[in-house]
């Protein structure tokens, strides 16, 4: 019986779980391996910050939706990858693997800017579930304590549409409660246009998000690296100095520290078109994980994003490509990574799809409308449903 690994027990982690449960049955022992017990259902944190979703809306217990199908779920971070021996280490024990998948997400690497953070400094952060609940308390201070808000991307993020919903929703919710002069907020981002979001942009987003900004009289302030942040102030690259009263900054990514050292010098691994670790043949990584090389050079570096959707597809061409594997069979034909996703503007919302992910293009839109919104209430719903059945088969 082939021993699988998976690490994580999130998007990617879950999906191939599944999968490869599914695919293989008795054939595959498969446990996953998580630092959380909990799946986070991390799109809604934005709502969850404003006020509009409970934590036990979006969460569920990761061994209770493992158990009914077989999987085993341990609940330990990993410590340590061997590729020579095959082994997982945890802080307890070690896991023998014939094959291992790596879906551990981003490390938030707050550390690389002095000040950043809710943990040791000063900024706020809407990347984990902990985090997103003390910025949801900041946030009810301003209104009742108005003052000015940042929002935005330090240097080398790689996930920006949570800072762009983030600023339309404060943004509509102070307009609904008549206050939004009393709260001026400011856009602050890594990217070197208002719209690139890691990808050189989807469609007109560029002119999207300015006319917007315009429109709802968000400031903006781009191709920026933060040097430091104090009480109150974020301190630019360039001198510039920004006063504020709540800052939600994203923070750098790095991979996480127990499977960095089989990645590149920032931690991604580097994976083929079927997501194997392009030295060793047992490991694959999905998701956050996986290695992708920007576009295009930019002034301040950024990271190409890996969104729910890209991770599940990689997650099930990696499961593909091990059963075939085992099977003895010809590996699946990678498809091509395309991105679709839904951004909350507060009062509406915005569809935007780039095929396939990185530039030149089939396709490539930036739409709104009321429907899209109604889109991303239906993708909560129903991708937390799939993923309490275990209905990974499912697009
Ligand atoms: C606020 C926010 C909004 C988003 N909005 C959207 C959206 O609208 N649409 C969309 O498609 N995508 C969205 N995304 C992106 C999407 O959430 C990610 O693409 C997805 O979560 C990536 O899945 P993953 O499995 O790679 O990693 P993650 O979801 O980050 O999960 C990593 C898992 O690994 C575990 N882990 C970490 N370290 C270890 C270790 N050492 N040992 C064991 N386990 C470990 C963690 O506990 C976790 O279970 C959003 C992300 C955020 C944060």
């Amino acid at each position: 019986m082939a021993r699988m690994v998976i690490l994580g027990g999130s998007f990617g982690g879950l999906t191939a779980a599944f999968e490869l449960k599914r695919v293989l049955g008795r054939d595959a022992e498969v446990t996953v391996i998580s630092g959380d017990k909990r799946f986070i259902f991390l799109p809604s944190l934005p709502w969850l910050i404003m006020g509009w979703r409970r934590q036990e809306d979006i969460t569920l217990n990761v061994a209770d939706i493992l158990r009914p199908k077989g999987i085993q779920f341990i609940y330990e971070a990993a410590t340590q990858v061997d590729p020579e021996t095959s082994k997982v280490k945890t802080a307890t024990r070690e896991f023998p693997y014939d094959y291992l998948v790596i879906s551990t997400g981003p490390y938030l690497s707050f550390d690389e800017i002095p000040g950043l953070g809710p943990d040791k400094g000063y900024t706020d952060c809407t990347f984990d579930l902990d985090h997103a609940v003390i910025t949801g308390k900041n946030w009810r201070r301003i209104i009742e304590e108005p003052g000015p808000v940042v929002i935005g991307s330090s240097q080398m993020v790689s996930c920006f549409g949570p800072s762009y919903e983030l600023a339309f929703e404060m943004d509509a919710e102070l307009r609904r409660m008549k206050m939004r002069h009393k709260v001026p907020i400011l856009y602050l981002t890594s990217e070197p246009y208002l719209g690139h979001m890691g990808v050189g942009g989807l469609g007109n987003s560029k002119r999207f998000f300015e006319d917007e900004f315009a429109e709802r009289d968000i400031k903006s302030i781009i191709s920026q690296a933060i040097e430091e942040v104090t009480p109150g102030e974020i301190r630019l690259r360039d001198g510039t100095r920004l006063p504020f009263k709540l800052a939600m900054i994203a923070p750098p990514f790095k991979g996480v520290p127990a499977v960095a050292p089989l990645g590149n010098p920032r931690g991604f691994i580097p994976v083929d078109r079927n997501y194997r670790h392009t030295k060793y043949k047992g490991i694959f990584a999905v998701g956050v994980a996986m290695a992708i090389a920007p576009p295009e050079p930019t002034p301040v570096p950024v990271g190409v994003p890996k969104t729910g959707f890209m991770t599940v597809k990689m997650a099930k061409t990696a499961a593909a490509t091990i059963f075939a594997d085992i099977k003895g069979l010809s590996p699946p034909s990678a498809e091509e990574l395309n991105v679709m996703c839904i951004m909350d503007m507060g009062n509406t919302a915005a569809f935007m799809k780039a095929s396939p992910v990185l530039p030149p293009r089939q396709e490539s839109i930036t739409k709104k409308g009321i429907w899209a919104k109604w889109m991303k209430v239906g993708f909560e719903k129903y991708f937390l449903w799939k993923m309490k059945h275990g209905m990974s088969n499912l697009p």
